[in-house]
């Protein structure tokens, strides 16, 4: 017999299927807390902590090292920024389309791929590098903003980390990307979208009233500072899957204050020990700023975010698929945003690794 004291009659999201909606995208997603209580009986371990070198001669990021290409690195120190020598857009591609009946369409497409190495120091994480340092990084993603968001060409700029193997990320070594594009890719559209119409509506963005709302709930908040806020959305897909969205409403990184880019580089650091922390690991994930396009339009709605998307589930090495009825049909997940939120939240402050 059930022994479960709450009323199991009345639809309640900590115990029912049920699906959530992301005001960003205009899209839901399948929430089944149930089977989060069945047990598992896959392995649980943690990978082999391999110890890096500071400096690894045949990494094609470290300082003085040759590229692939040939071209070679600089004796950089701190950040270094370069065009990616396999870039995924280039910008001198001709202008053009294809339209035959609205069944075969194609458009050229423009931009610019860049890599930004954020200390020359091979073993780092951003976890693990100070604040004084992220914020070099942090600079150096406003310079890149500024001057590429500027070029006539160019109408939207995706920033970008990927870390670790599990996520494709070939190197090691601390760095990120840009991919800066003509037009403005498909989930930074749907977010124009969604967050113009929640400013028509309402008179203020769709981010800066959710996260008075989280702020008062508190149950999904992970870490803050006096500029951002880190927290599990209630709409997350991801298990662990976090943003960090700005207290005050910015269009883009270029609107920040001082201090608030200092607090920008505080909250990537004490997000990133969290998440280290959950399975004592290098913890992978994909992240990036989501900024208003720079195509010259205003877009009051638009207010600056980060957004983490990690694939580990229950260890170092059990990730989340997103396979079956996600691929055909909803994305789905198992132990809910506040399990998740509460699970970072209560992790210790100080990286395991300095314990
Ligand atoms: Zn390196
Ligand atoms: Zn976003």
């Amino acid at each position: 017999m059930h022994s479960i004291s709450r009323n199991m009659n009345k639809f309640n999201i900590e115990d029912f299927p049920h699906k959530r909606y992301n005001p960003l995208t205009g899209e839901w997603i399948l929430v089944s807390p149930h089977r989060a209580k069945r047990p598992w009986q896959g392995q649980v371990e943690k990978t082999a902590q391999e110890e890096r070198p500071a400096y690894d001669p045949g990494c094609y990021l470290c300082p003085g090292n040759e590229r692939a290409g040939g071209k070679r690195n600089p004796n950089y120190k701190g950040t270094y920024v370069f065009t990616n020598d396999f870039s995924a857009l280039l910008s001198d591609t001709p202008d053009g389309n294809i339209d035959e009946g609205g069944l075969f369409m194609a458009n050229s497409e423009k931009g610019i791929c860049k890599v930004l190495c954020f200390s020359e120091n091979h073993s780092l994480t951003v976890p693990e590098m100070s604040v004084t340092e992220i914020r070099k990084v942090v600079d150096l993603w406003c310079i890149e903003f500024q001057e590429i968001g500027s070029r006539d060409f160019i109408n939207y700029v995706q920033i970008f980390e990927n870390k670790g193997a599990i996520m494709g990320c070939s190197n090691p070594h601390p760095h990120g990307q840009i991919w800066a594009s003509s037009s403005v890719p498909v989930e930074p559209t749907k977010e124009s979208f969604t967050q113009k119409t929640y400013f028509e509506q309402h008179g203020a963005t769709l981010l800066s009233d959710y996260l008075q709302a989280e702020l008062k709930k508190q149950e999904r908040l992970i870490v803050q500072n006096d500029s951002f806020v880190a927290l599990v959305p209630f709409w997350a897909t991801w298990p662990f899957e976090t943003m960090i969205i700005s207290q005050r409403p910015v269009q883009n990184i270029l609107e920040l204050n001082d201090s608030e880019k200092t607090g920008l580089a505080d909250i990537y650091k004490k997000l990133t020990i969290k998440y280290d922390n959950l399975f004592e690991t290098s913890f992978a994930y994909s992240a990036g700023l989501h900024q208003a396009p720079t195509d010259g339009g205003d877009y009051p709605g638009w207010h600056l975010h980060m957004h983490f998307y990690p694939p580990l589930l229950r260890s170092a090495t059990v990730k989340k698929f997103m396979v079956g009825y996600e691929m055909l049909a909803t994305p789905q997940r198992d132990i809910t945003a506040e399990q998740a939120a509460k699970r970072l939240r209560e992790l210790p402050d100080i990286h395991y690794k300095n314990k």
